[in-house]
């Protein structure tokens, strides 16, 4: 049979296909990529002959589109969709959102609108389990028309969705003429999988986000597109890598065999909600889900500036995250609950500042959706140990240049360790505590070298190491004062002795003491 006898073979037995079902509902899935839940599926037509075996839609499609006869076929596939999901929601097996192809040519010949909606009452079953795909091609022709037609479908509660987005020479001026709820962005792009089309992907997808509208990809073939697909934040994914179309009988057994989820469309709107947050933007973001029953979380979405965030935490996979924020045996733990507790009950933004492996971590949280017992919180999780120190570091700078003014010489003394760190040394000694990092030595140098001789033996009790702490914390303030007198060994004052005054400060809550000291001669006035 050449083509144009099969082709004049499907028009002459388009009723007869019809009637005798060889006409046939297949499905393929749509997977949430978040989840990797099953959450709905494409209606695909199939021709299944008894003598020329199985036609494929390529084949029979665009036949019946130039004869004006393909609204048979989409108001057979409405309908059968329509049943399918009746009969689940009958058998209390979970529905998702199923989506159907319409043609140009359905708007031309019959009100489109008009028999699904027949179709939705004659069924009784909620709108929202039924999308509705138009190509490009359909929305440039009639466009003050079709702009009407979609807006009525939409405001009567159906999803539209735009087929094979950027196959097109207009696509993007569609977005701004219609309102849609989701694009399937052409399975061309994963075909060739180039830089450039990658990139158009990822702008596709900022792009759709922007404008609240919700993305699928098509022709998903291999794991390494799932995972590109993960990381820019596109919510669907359709394709071969999960399975071919399969007749719709086959739904339960595709649900089992892969062990998946199938999300019912109850959630449909609350992950919907929560695809929303999945943006792939250059600040830390995650997107989690809580269990507030089990107090279990769970991450949907991590982009990669987070996920650099938690490397730096030492955490190298997102289970190795999950582990540690569910594991209740983790100090952690109950921190984070009652955490996201406050969150929840606060509906802001709410930010905490924990330590985790030695890190100073900064967590910013709200509550994005919640149902039941499930909520989705968008996060940011940054290491800020590196600005904190930076900071301290900054005002420890700006602390010592104010100490400088106001002593000649500071030391960090540890007598426990017998250690003694120069901070400060204005006092044109270069003997003493400078040449000593070793506390006892260094005092007992200072004393015999630089303490006048009358002032040593009091200098001597003073400064000694081994009773300085209890003797500091039997003081009302911390500060031990004495008043002894120094050698300054340079210039024209060669050989002179002046008076100093020596603070020894407790450090709080340390065995560590600062030992300040400054001039302390009689101002000439
Ligand atoms: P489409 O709407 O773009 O449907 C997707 C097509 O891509 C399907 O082919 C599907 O089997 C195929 N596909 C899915 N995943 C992959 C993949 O990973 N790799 C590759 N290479 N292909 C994949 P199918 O079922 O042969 O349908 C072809 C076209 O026929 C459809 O393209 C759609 O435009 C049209 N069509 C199918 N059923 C209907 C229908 O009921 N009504 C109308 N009007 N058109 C239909
Ligand atoms: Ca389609
Ligand atoms: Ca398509």
């Amino acid at each position: 049979m050449n083509k144009h006898e099969m082709e004049r073979y499907i028009v002459s037995h388009l009723d007869t296909a019809l009637e005798q079902g060889w006409i046939k509902l297949y499905l393929q899935p749509l997977v949430r990529t978040i989840t990797d839940s099953y959450s709905g599926a494409e209606a695909l037509a199939r021709w299944a002959d008894p003598t020329l075996g199985m036609i494929m839609p390529d084949m029979f499609v665009p036949v019946l589109e130039r004869e004006g006869l393909i609204w048979k076929v989409d108001c057979f596939m409405v309908t059968e969709t329509m049943r399918l999901q009746k009969e689940r929601i009958d058998a209390g097996l979970p529905v998702g959102r199923i989506s159907v192809n319409l043609s140009r040519q359905d708007f031309e010949t019959v009100d489109v609108a008009a028999f699904v909606q027949r179709q939705i009452d004659r069924f009784g079953i909620r709108k929202d389990l039924i999308a509705i795909e138009l190509t490009e091609s359909l929305l440039v022709q009639n466009k003050e028309r079709m702009v009407r037609i979609v807006k009525e479908l939409r405001s009567d509660g159906f999803q539209i969705w735009m087929d094979d987005f950027g196959s097109g020479y207009s696509s993007l001026i569609f977005l701004n003429d219609y309102t849609l709820d989701l694009i399937k962005l052409d399975m061309g792009f994963l075909r060739s999988f180039t830089h450039t089309s990658r990139t158009i992907m990822r702008s596709a997808v900022d792009m759709a986000k922007k404008l609240g509208i919700r993305t699928l990809a098509e022709g998903v073939e291999t794991e390494e597109q799932v995972r590109f697909l993960k990381e820019i934040g596109c919510d669907m994914m359709q394709g071969y890598y999960y399975t071919k179309p399969f007749p719709a009988g086959s739904l339960p057994e595709f649900i089992e065999r892969r062990d998946m989820e199938a999300e019912t469309i109850e959630w449909t709107g609350f992950y919907d909600r929560a695809d929303a947050y999945v943006i792939n933007s250059d600040t830390p973001r995650a997107v989690m889900e809580y269990h507030r029953k089990t107090d279990q979380l769970h991450f949907l979405f991590l982009n990669q500036s987070e996920k650099e965030q938690l490397r730096s935490l030492g955490r190298t996979t997102v289970a190795d995250s999950e582990f540690v924020l569910n594991n209740r045996d983790d100090p952690l733990h109950a921190n984070v609950e009652e955490y996201l507790e406050r969150v929840y009950r606060t509906g802001e933004s709410v930010t905490m500042y924990a330590m985790d492996n030695s890190c100073f971590v900064r967590t910013s949280s709200r509550l994005a959706a919640s149902r039941e017992d499930r909520c989705i919180f968008v996060t940011s999780i940054v290491n800020v140990t590196k600005d904190r120190n930076e900071k301290i570091g900054k005002n420890l700078d700006k602390s010592l240049a104010d100490l400088v003014l106001l002593f000649d010489d500071v030391h960090l003394l540890n007598p426990e360790a017998d250690t003694a760190d120069n901070l400060i040394n204005n006092l044109g000694i270069n003997a003493g505590l400078i040449d000593h990092d070793r506390l006892r030595a260094g005092l007992q140098f200072f004393c015999d070298h630089m303490i006048y001789p009358e002032d040593q033996e009091r200098y001597r009790s003073f400064a000694d190491a081994d009773t300085m702490i209890g003797r500091l914390k039997k003081t009302s303030d911390g500060v031990l004062r004495g008043y002894f007198r120094v050698l300054i060994p340079a210039g024209d004052a060669k050989g002179s002795y002046r008076w100093n005054e020596f603070n020894l400060l407790l450090i709080p809550g340390s065995e560590k003491v600062l030992s300040c000291i400054k001039n302390a001669e009689p101002t000439e006035s």
